[in-house]
């Protein structure tokens, strides 16, 4: 299984931090790689592993920058957005195709993520210079009551690898917009995004400090990037384990905003159009190899349906073409790194030997053109219980579980059996069930005959229990509230 890097043809790039306006190398004399999952002969570029030091000078940057940037008329700060925005368009085909190498995704999905991180910059360029207090009516005529909202200071954005151009650009365009000073670590796996996001911004001409880029180890740098006096709010997306490591580490004036991990259910309800409800299992648990946050990894289907769906699902996962995310056709590339490929694996045997039924796929590709890469056929268990792990654990790779139910009752308990609350689905073409699934999930986003993946950029987006903090949504408007304080404000006059 272990696979060993042997060729070196091209040179490679050396990428450095972005401290107080400048491309600097750590402190630390240290690098590592970023490497295609695809092929990992490929090595995409070498990042500067950081150490204490340069997450110290990042801070200290982006507190100086602080005072000058909140004060910056928010037109110029949109403007900067919007230049920022500009430059990952013109660049969108080469950036694109580095997302490709960097995360594995296929090309056309990486195109839109670069498209979707420019359009996010110029949303919140947008809501951001409209987003403010209110006032409040009161008997005394002489006085107004009015609410302010202040920036924070300096923010930590901490980010995972699977949308590592989006999931950045729509944490770190709220912050600036509203006037926070940034200070950015991006996945170890994909550091290049980052780097390339911060390059938009510094073309775009932001000012020294404002945004600061340090690439490296969370087991290095995590704890400071949290716990650093001058650290008034953290913005993470990542797993469950990391966010409440990061949550109970904070200090009590630290805001925290999370977005963690899910078991997102999908339900098929005996009146479904059942190919529609394989599409949409094939097309949640599948697309980009099982590896959003949002992915359908389990499917509660009711019994009367249950072969006949199961058997579709089959016939669909079939079709699916396993490869390069270059190549046209690809629907599932390979997994982002060695620690997904072995944690999928673990999983399925797991599911085995709980006594489940691999009913489809599961096995590693190793021959030909998939001997470079981190590749795993799509799985797809039935007889699969509620107390199984396969059930109730993120597993965040291609591999679905079905569930039986009775009722539609039942689905909902067995739905709402999980830590998690990310994103949940229905099949049914019934109002009435559409409508009493809405009341009964326990999800921050739940939708009916749509894949449990994908949100819009103009609406929130966050998890219940433990899928998110539930204390501030991000994306659409509602996502600059989490980079704001509110100062109550009584005139009397
Ligand atoms: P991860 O291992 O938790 O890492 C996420 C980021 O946090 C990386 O930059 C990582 O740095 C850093 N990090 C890890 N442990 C940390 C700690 N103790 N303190 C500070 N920083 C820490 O997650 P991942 O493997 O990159 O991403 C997959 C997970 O993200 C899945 O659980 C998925 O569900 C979740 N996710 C959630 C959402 C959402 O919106 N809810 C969206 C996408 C993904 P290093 O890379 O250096 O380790």
């Amino acid at each position: 299984m272990k696979k060993v890097i042997v060729v070196i043809t091209t040179k490679i790039e050396t990428y450095k931090n972005f401290i107080n306006g400048m491309w600097q190398e750590s402190d630390s004399n240290n690098t590592f790689f970023s490497i295609n999952p695809a092929n990992i002969e490929d090595i995409v570029g070498i990042f500067q592993a950081s150490n204490e030091q340069d997450v110290n000078s990042a801070i200290l940057a982006a507190k100086e920058a602080f005072q000058m940037w909140s004060n910056t008329p928010p037109s110029k700060r949109a403007a900067i957005l919007n230049k920022a925005a500009s430059f990952l368009e013109q660049n969108a085909a080469s950036f694109a195709e580095e997302l490709t190498r960097e995360e594995g995704k296929h090309i056309n999905d990486a195109k839109n993520e670069v498209i979707r991180s420019a359009q996010t910059l110029r949303f919140y360029a947008i809501e951001g210079q409209s987003f403010t207090g209110e006032t409040f009516p009161n008997d005394d005529p002489n006085m107004k009551v009015s609410t302010e909202r202040e920036p924070l200071g300096v923010v930590s954005v901490i980010t995972p690898w699977n949308f590592p151009l989006s999931i950045p650009a729509r944490k770190i365009a709220p912050a600036l917009i509203t006037g926070n000073t940034v200070v950015f670590k991006p996945s170890s796996d994909t550091p290049l995004m980052g780097v390339r996001l911060v390059e938009a911004l510094h073309h775009a001409g932001i000012p020294n400090g404002v945004i600061n880029l340090v690439t490296g180890r969370a087991s290095e740098v995590g704890d400071l990037l949290v716990t650093h006096s001058a650290i008034r709010a953290v913005t993470f997306t990542g797993s469950t384990e990391a966010g409440e490591d990061i949550h109970r580490k904070a200090a009590i004036t630290t805001r925290t905003q999370m977005e963690l991990g899910g078991k997102n259910p999908l339900l098929v309800m005996a009146d479904a159009d059942l190919d529609l409800a394989a599409t949409l299992a094939v097309n949640g648990g599948f697309s980009l190899t099982g590896q959003a946050c949002t992915g359908t990894s389990r499917v509660i289907v009711l019994k009367e349906i249950k072969e006949l769906f199961v058997q579709k699902l089959i016939e669909k996962t079939k079709t699916l073409k396993i490869g390069n995310g270059f190549k046209e056709g690809v629907k599932i590339g390979p997994l982002a790194n060695e620690k997904q490929l072995k944690n999928v694996l673990k999983y399925i045997e797991i599911g085995k030997e709980d006594g489940a039924r691999l009913v489809y796929g599961g096995e590693p590709l190793t021959t030909d053109d998939y001997k470079t890469g981190y590749y795993v056929q799509p799985a797809i268990f039935t007889n699969v219980k509620p107390q199984h792990r396969i059930a109730k654990e993120e597993i965040f790779g291609p591999v679905i579980a079905v569930l039986e139910a009775d009722t539609y009752e039942e689905a909902i308990l067995i739905a709402n059996d999980v830590e998690y609350g990310l994103s949940a689905s229905i099949v049914t073409n019934s109002l009435k069930t559409a409508h009493q699934f809405t009341k009964d999930i326990q999800a921050g986003t739940v939708k009916v005959n749509r894949t449990t993946t994908g949100n819009l950029m103009n609406a929130p987006f966050g998890g219940l229990k433990k899928s998110s903090t539930s204390t501030f949504r991000e994306s659409g408007r509602v996502g600059l509230e989490f980079f704001t304080q509110l100062k109550t404000v009584y005139i009397g006059y």
